[in-house]
């Protein structure tokens, strides 16, 4: 017998759940809750594959890694043709749709239905799994509740939540609860660890996490600077005749870049003439300030070339020629 894992932090009272479960006592649908970024996901989807994997075992946890559905697994995105995933709201979808859901860009209600009264791929167990699970409208969860009710044979639905109060009562009385604990700050660390954080990272992001590894990458990712403050550190620094110490200018950066520096010639425009105009970017307020003031005539050259750039980001231009343009015009102000 292969050996057997169930690689999943926390989650203790639903794992000794399963532990004790046999594949005959499997329930058809469950509901996880608990607050965001606790791992609801994640441990629904260790259980699929756990349900799925080949190797033999008495109970229903644990996956050897290996075998031919295990590698459907093991990319960051599960391929199995039994194993359907979705996020999110969930549209009832068009009735007259004959694509699965690896065809159409959107699982609706409405293909979970199609796809799941299809025969499995391997003739074993399907799963299907909904996680932070809401509908668009009464009909998609209709639609999902009569599955529920009804569901073909061999099915098993995880659907996650942390807000189980917004779905029907009735889908909730068609499942079976388990409430998914906050992690530990040691647990959050683990696992940003394996996301390949660094350990003093990992462990001031999980001190502040509140138990939830959403948090905690929130605030890593927080810390790295935003393309907003990148950009206005290139806008002063070449205004102040400093050579930039990096170009922002990316196909992805350019259209919102230009938005930014645009904001920051008004604000700039306001800070030259206009006592008590509140300025938009606030926080910039004091080194707008001491800006030189720009005049009337160049304020208006300025805004002009702004312009010709942003029509410039729409088409196949390089993008740095167009930070670069836009740079020379705010160092040629006189
Ligand atoms: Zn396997």
């Amino acid at each position: 017998m292969s050996e057997l894992h169930f690689d999943v932090v926390g989650a203790e009272g639903p794992r000794r759940y399963f532990e004790g479960l046999t594949p005959q006592q499997l329930a058809h649908a469950y509901l996880f809750t608990g607050p965001a970024g606790i791992g609801k996901r994640t441990f629904a989807r260790r259980l699929a594959q756990s349900l799925l994997c080949l190797a033999p075992k008495s109970g229903v946890l644990g996956y050897d890694g290996t075998c031919a559905s295990c590698k459907l697994f093991s990319a960051e995105s599960a391929r199995h043709p039994d194993f359907l995933e979705h996020g999110g709201t969930l549209k009832i979808g068009d009735p007259d749709s004959r694509s699965g859901f690896y065809e159409s860009e959107e699982l609706s209600s409405r293909d979970i239905v199609h796809q799941l009264a299809l025969q499995s791929y391997s003739g074993g167990m399907r799963v299907l799994l909904l996680g932070d699970v809401s509908f668009s409208t009464h009909e998609a969860a209709n639609a999902l509740l009569k599955f529920l009710e009804e569901p073909p044979k061999g099915v098993v639905t995880f659907l996650t939540t942390a807000a189980p109060g917004r779905l029907l009562p009735t889908i909730r009385s068609r499942t079976i609860n388990l409430q998914f604990p906050l992690l530990s700050q040691a647990q959050v660390g683990e696992i940003l660890g394996r996301k390949h954080y660094g350990k003093e990272d990992a462990e001031r992001a999980a001190s502040l996490s509140g138990g939830s590894v959403t948090r905690a990458l929130a605030t890593l990712e927080g810390e790295e600077e935003s393309l907003r403050g990148q950009v206005a550190r290139w806008f002063f620094d070449s205004l102040d005749g400093r050579p930039p110490q990096d170009s922002w200018a990316t196909r992805d950066t350019l259209d919102d870049g230009l938005e930014t520096i645009k904001t920051l010639v008004r604000d700039w425009i306001v800070a030259s003439g206009h006592d008590g105009v509140a300025l938009v970017s606030s926080d910039y307020a004091q080194r707008l300030r001491k800006l030189k003031p720009i005049d009337k005539r160049a304020a208006v050259g300025l805004l002009g070339k702004l312009d010709d750039a942003q029509r410039l980001a729409r088409t196949n231009v390089n993008p740095a020629l167009v930070g670069e343009m836009v740079r020379m015009a705010l160092t040629s102000i006189p």
